[in-house]
């Protein structure tokens, strides 16, 4: 079939620190990406029809470490060459999906998109929390470089965790347009919802005001000059949206995303 993006839904919340729902936010959002209702074409100019490799959802009911899941799963859902776009969950899931990443791309830079910037060294005693997986993928140099745009409830130890992993920071209110991002290696993004402004993006579990347009977050996808390898779209929470209004924003994003990954293998 030629260029393809494979697609691989990881519906796991267990990590969240406040609300429960992001497990039910891939068959949603898969929903909103095959509805008849919208253009199947990217603003790269491709049509993505027929061009996703659904690798369904990872089953959490069988036993076992979900970590090593995700890994192994992600990790064959590679396997056939294409770029990977993981629909979560909670962004938890980031940290095992890295690792199976960066076992194919010895050069990786993160492009993460947040309010938040999910890099404490503890919380709730879980190091697997939502609001730590950018410490242990620093921690397990999982990637080369960690680039974070739109965050806004920057504190004190956050501050020293960006010193002490070197984190790349354009937080929310130095934001602007046209923003370089001077990329040298192939990269990961891992798009958080809440990163927009819940304007756009209300279905989310920490709601946080001040935020991203979905035109600033399409225009900064865009805007990447190196191949964009694999990505995250997380933290979509289905219990408080409004319309569906946030699964179609993932899902155009998605498709955004998409049309970039093919773009560069179309050539
Ligand atoms: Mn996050
Ligand atoms: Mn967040």
């Amino acid at each position: 079939m030629g260029a393809g993006i494979s697609l691989l839904g990881i519906p796991h919340d267990g990590n969240s620190s406040y609300l429960r729902g992001a497990a039910e936010a891939p068959a949603l959002i898969r929903r909103e990406l095959h509805s008849d209702a919208y253009s199947s074409w990217s603003e790269t100019g491709l049509d993505l029809t027929g061009r996703f490799i659904d690798h369904g959802d990872i089953d959490f009911k069988q036993p076992g470490d979900p970590w090593q899941r995700i890994e192994s799963e992600v990790g064959r859902a590679m396997d056939g060459g294409h770029p990977l776009i993981s629909l979560g969950g909670d962004h938890a899931i980031s940290w095992p999906v890295l690792r199976a990443v960066r076992r194919r791309h010895p050069g990786l830079t993160i492009l993460h998109i947040d309010a938040h910037p999910d890099i404490y060294h503890a919380y709730d005693n879980n190091p697997r929390s939502h609001t730590s997986p950018f410490a242990r993928i620093m921690e397990e140099r999982l990637a080369d470089r960690l680039i974070q745009v739109g965050l806004r409830t920057v504190n004190g130890h956050h501050r020293d965790q960006f010193r002490r992993f070197g984190v790349e920071v354009v937080e929310a209110a130095r934001f602007r347009e046209g923003l370089r991002l001077d990329l040298t290696t192939p990269v990961y993004i891992s798009m958080d919802l809440d990163g927009l402004d819940p304007a756009f993006a209300p279905g989310v579990s920490h709601r946080e005001p001040g935020g991203l347009s979905t035109r600033q977050v399409i225009n900064l996808i865009q805007s990447i000059d190196q191949p964009i390898v694999a990505a995250d779209i997380v933290e979509y929470n289905p219990s408080q949206d409004l319309s569906n209004l946030t699964a179609l924003v993932a899902a155009k994003l998605l498709k955004e995303i998409a049309g970039m990954m093919l773009k560069t293998a179309l050539g």
